[in-house]
């Protein structure tokens, strides 16, 4: 957490600062905690958080930087652009800690990755690593702003939908490991074709930078994994694998299940190798990784093993899911609610994941709105679903997946009382 005074902040934004007060932490917005901190004041789509300023200083705010003077006594430091002030305060906050930085982008895999190389790093010195999905112009800035003194790595997990935001958030934060987890056709919409998309995940990588690169990308780098690779997985099965790095060796168990795991843990494992991380350091750290809440997360219930996939659905996704419930032995039931946002495609993809979801499974049900074409046993009321689940099977394992607006999740819930 980042703590100093307003006159230095001052300098560093090269405005001036009337009343020189101590603050703890940067913060943006008045729904989260405010005590002692600095409020910088966002003008977004949705709310100006110039109009929140009296309230940021109730819930105990010390000073603030805004985009015009602003009628409020707490000490106020004003600057053209408030989005360029954060940045700038968290580079040079950045440059203060100088931990060793680790930049993840990619379509698919960045944050398991992250998670991966953070549990891995942690074992050999304090690491910070992105929180959740805070992963774009905002949350870089605001997760560099949480580094302490004894952070000795930070892992950071970058996003984009746009050609540009990637080099934007490198001339933040400096990579000195920079890797593409994998150039899938994700959100390829926003960026007008794939050679768009190539570009806009390539801009990580730098002359500055020890560059790692996934053997199926286009990219040259340093270092390579994947299939051919310098770093890649041998004897496969299920959720295990042997890590091959150059001439070592050593087999791992993921806690995690689908083998697109097995690629990301290789991403991780490939940063891991450049920062001189011992192999076993290595095994240990991806052996404890778990899923994060609702992507293809195990629960056990008395009934059930439940595969809960509810975090969100597309069909690259959820053919990803229905893959990796093969590695399961017994009954296999499948039940999926609508992908959104699939546009003209829409019927035709859910026409085909149907068809996949049938093949996949013992038995296939369907939930919700918008989900005839998936021709699956069908239920309008998730209760009705539960029970019909709860009163005609027991031991199966059951994949629940659906976008994340038809909040399958409330399935699982219902399944695990
Ligand atoms: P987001 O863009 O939402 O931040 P992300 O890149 O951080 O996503 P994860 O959260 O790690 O990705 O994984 C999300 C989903 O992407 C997984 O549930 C899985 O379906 C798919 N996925 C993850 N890793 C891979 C991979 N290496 N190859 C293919 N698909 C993957
Ligand atoms: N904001 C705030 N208090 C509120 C609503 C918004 O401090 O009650 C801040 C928010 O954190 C952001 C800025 O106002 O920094 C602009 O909000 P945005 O339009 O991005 O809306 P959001 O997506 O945060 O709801
Ligand atoms: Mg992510």
């Amino acid at each position: 957490m980042l703590q100093t005074t307003t006159s230095t902040i001052a300098k560093i934004l090269k405005t001036d600062c009337t009343t020189n007060v101590e603050f703890k932490d940067v913060c943006t917005d008045t729904r989260k905690h405010m005590n002692g901190a600095l409020f910088l004041a966002l003008t977004g789509d949705n709310f100006d958080a110039h109009d929140y300023i009296d309230q940021a200083q109730q819930m105990g705010a010390v000073a603030i930087v805004a985009n015009k003077p602003v009628n409020n006594q707490l000490p106020t430091l004003v600057v053209d652009d408030t989005q360029i002030a954060l940045n700038t305060i968290a580079s040079w906050h950045l440059k203060n800690i100088k931990p060793i930085v680790i930049a993840i982008t990619g379509s698919n895999g960045k944050t398991t990755t992250k998670n991966m190389l953070a549990n891995i790093l942690n074992l050999q010195a304090p690491t910070l690593k992105t929180q959740g999905n805070l992963n774009n112009h905002l949350g870089v800035p605001m997760t560099l702003l949480t580094l302490e003194e004894q952070h000795q790595y930070a892992v950071i997990e970058m996003g984009a939908n746009h050609l540009g935001e990637i080099a934007h958030l490198c001339s933040l934060v400096n990579p000195n490991i920079a890797i593409v987890t994998n150039t899938l056709d994700a959100h390829i919409g926003e960026f007008g074709g794939f050679d768009n998309l190539v570009k806009a995940k390539g801009e990580i990588y730098s002359n500055n930078s020890h560059n790692i690169v996934n053997t199926q990308d286009t990219f040259t780098g340093d270092v390579s994994f994947g299939k051919g690779g310098d770093i890649f997985a041998s004897k496969l099965v299920n959720n295990k694998f042997d890590l091959n790095i150059y001439k070592q060796k050593i087999s791992v168990t993921l806690n995690l299940i689908g083998t697109h795991n097995i690629e990301n843990a290789l991403a991780a494992s490939t940063c891991a190798y450049a920062l001189g991380i011992d192999i076993n350091l290595i095994k240990q750290g991806l052996e404890v990784t778990k899923a994060e809440h609702g992507r293809l997360e195990v629960i056990n219930t008395k009934k059930f093993r439940i595969i809960d996939d509810t975090y969100n659905a597309n069909p690259h996704s959820t053919t990803t899911a229905l893959k990796a419930l093969q590695d399961f032995s017994g009954e296999k039931i499948v039940v999926l609610g609508a992908m959104r946002e699939l546009g003209n495609d829409s019927e035709e993809l859910h026409l085909k994941i149907g068809q996949l979801a049938k093949k996949s499974a013992d038995t296939f049900y369907s939930y919700g709105k918008l989900t005839q074409h998936y021709y699956g046993i069908h239920f309008d009321s998730k209760q009705q679903l539960a029970n019909h689940l709860l009163a005609n099977h027991v031991h199966a394992t059951v994949l629940i997946k659906g976008s994340r607006t038809v909040k399958m999740n409330e399935l699982v819930d219902l399944l695990k009382k």
